[in-house]
């Protein structure tokens, strides 16, 4: 059976992606920064209810080491990794006359070096398989920029580039390399947003409300299958017309 390992995947966006790659069949490697994620959260035992296998890895992606090994850990437990998704991220928000240089730092390596640490290990496994699909989660913000996000828009924008990168390196190899530009989606990293924040938004989305943890796993099952064959190195936007 074929196995799909996602970062940050305790919740929000990366629970519903396990949920539904779970669906369509995979095997679930789990991946969050520490066992406290995965407790008082039935996500892992809802997976196996389907029929596959799922196992937690607890890593913390921005650091190589951790990378290096728990990639190692998750192929010794399923033999393959056929689909990376890189969903771990975090924001510091803040204006950048008043962002610290520690702000800025932590978020660039957890959520662009983290996607370099994950590329690079699994990519060699992916190659010598002849075949995988690689996902990663970027954002409207990284395309377009968003005042109090320069750490956070620069880390999106990175991953673009390094997924049409990937995609040209590994594109003879039998590996597509995708990304996917969330817009405003409910989850507990949005949550966080002040009322104001939340409604200035909403007033530039075209269909009037924000998405759902599952309109982004839908696209990412999409991208994770065989009908998505030929189809690497794209940036798909799902933002219910926020950009248009
Ligand atoms: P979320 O609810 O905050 O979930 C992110 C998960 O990543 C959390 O479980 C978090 O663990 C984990 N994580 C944080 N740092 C980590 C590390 N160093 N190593 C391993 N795991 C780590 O966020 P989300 O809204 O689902 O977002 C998922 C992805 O979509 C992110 O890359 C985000 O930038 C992107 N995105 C989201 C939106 C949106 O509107 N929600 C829009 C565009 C793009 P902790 O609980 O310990 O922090």
């Amino acid at each position: 059976m074929a196995t799909a390992l996602i970062t940050g995947s305790a919740r929000g966006i990366g629970a519903a992606i396990a949920e539904r790659l779970a669906s369509d069949g995979f095997n679930i490697a789990f991946n969050d920064i520490n066992e406290g994620c995965f407790e008082n959260n039935d996500i892992v035992e809802k997976i196996r209810a389907k029929g596959v296998e799922a196992e937690v890895f607890c890593a913390d992606v921005s650091k190589y080491a951790a990378c290096e090994e728990m990639v190692k850990a998750v192929k010794e437990r399923f033999d393959t990794i056929d689909v990376l998704v890189n969903n771990a991220g975090i924001t510091r928000d803040g204006l950048m006359a008043r962002m610290t240089e520690e702000q800025y730092d932590l978020v660039i390596s957890v959520n662009q070096k983290s996607v370099f640490n994950m590329m690079k290990n699994v990519c060699e496994i992916m190659r010598k398989q002849k075949h995988g699909h690689i996902i990663n989660l970027a954002s409207v913000v990284g395309v377009y920029g968003n005042p109090g996000q320069v750490n956070y828009s620069a880390s999106k924008a990175a991953i673009i580039g390094m997924t049409k990168t990937v995609a040209k390196e590994y594109g003879s190899r039998g590996i597509t390399c995708n990304a996917v530009a969330p817009g405003f989606i409910h989850t507990p990293m949005t949550d966080k947003l002040t009322d104001e924040q939340k409604a200035a938004m909403l007033s530039r989305i075209a269909m009037k409300r924000y998405g759902e943890p599952e309109e982004i796993a839908s696209v990412v099952s999409f991208l994770a299958s065989e009908d998505s064959s030929y189809v690497t190195g794209q940036v798909i936007e799902i933002a219910g017309g926020l950009s248009i």
